[in-house]
């Protein structure tokens, strides 16, 4: 597959129809968007509960034998939503109907928490034509519960190089049992990470809901600024001191390969955002 660019795009910009069509018009502009990674629908509005919130909680009150079923209607009637937005064939409903299904049939706490993902995998990939790749397939746990880097690579690179255009699933892999395994929370940006390393992508877009990485939270400093260049290393001292616009556990496979980093905005994707490249890169192009 000819792809130099990976687009993560996270759940702010995928928590409802609206926002899907912002996506797809990103996807569909300019540059070479064959490999999307997504996530589950986030928060839309403050005080509201991201999809992933609501599985974890369904998987809580099933464990301790409480009804949950009103939570899972919540999120088929989230999905409901999006998809009825974006005029696709009725046939997906009865697909998230299916997958809700499984949602009520299974006590894993991985499983479950998943399908967030794997839902909007589903909806963006019928919605744009591309072909959906499972992230089981491609991202592998040992059975010590690491990640398997070797495999990962390797199967991101088999598997990615046959197709044209993709969309995956963020924030998820397989054990060694095959079973679905989850990243720690906000994982889907590793998930970009080890694909843009595994098919050698120029760049790795992340597209979020802030303007790139800020000199503070802008919810709170109206006055915050975008840092318009970062390196690797500035990046993960920023995460680590709780910036949560990237997961630090995705920076070492871009930087290993020195992908270029892109920080967007989907709400606002004319403004330039942050480039995160190697120390001595800035101003080579
Ligand atoms: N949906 C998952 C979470 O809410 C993963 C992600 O968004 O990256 O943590």
């Amino acid at each position: 597959m000819f792809s130099p660019v990976v687009s993560k795009f996270g759940g702010s910009s995928l928590s409802q129809g609206g926002q899907f069509h912002k996506v797809k018009s990103i996807i569909s502009s300019g540059k070479k968007r064959n490999c999307i990674v997504v996530s589950a629908p986030g928060k839309r509005f403050n005080g509201d509960l991201k999809v992933t919130d609501l599985l974890s909680e369904i998987h809580r009150l099933k464990e301790s034998g409480e009804s949950y079923e009103r939570l899972l209607l919540q999120i088929q009637n989230r999905y409901q939503e999006i998809f009825c937005h974006l005029n696709i064939s009725k046939d997906m409903g009865r697909e998230i109907h299916k997958v809700c299904k499984e949602i009520n049939n299974s006590l894993d706490r991985d499983f479950i928490l998943s399908r967030g993902e794997y839902l909007n995998a589903l909806i963006m990939a019928k919605s744009l034509g591309y072909i959906l790749v499972d992230a089981k397939d491609i991202i592998f746990f040992k059975e010590n519960g690491v990640l398997d880097e070797k495999r990962t690579d390797q199967a991101i690179h088999n598997r990615l190089s046959k197709e044209e255009k993709v969309i995956v699933p963020g924030f998820y892999g397989s054990n060694s049992r095959g079973a679905v395994k989850t990243f720690a929370r906000g994982g889907s940006d590793i998930t970009g990470a080890l694909i843009a390393k595994g098919i050698g992508a120029a760049l790795y877009e992340n597209w979020t809901d802030v303007s790139g990485v800020m000199t503070a939270d802008p919810s709170i400093e109206r006055s915050a600024k975008t840092i318009p260049y970062l390196s690797y290393k500035e990046l993960m001292r920023i995460t680590q001191e709780g910036a949560q616009v990237y997961h630090p556990d995705a920076i070492p496979p871009v930087e290993s390969r020195n992908i270029a980093l892109h920080i967007k905005n989907t709400n606002s994707p004319k403004e330039s955002g942050t480039i995160i490249k190697g120390d001595d890169q800035h101003g080579k192009d």
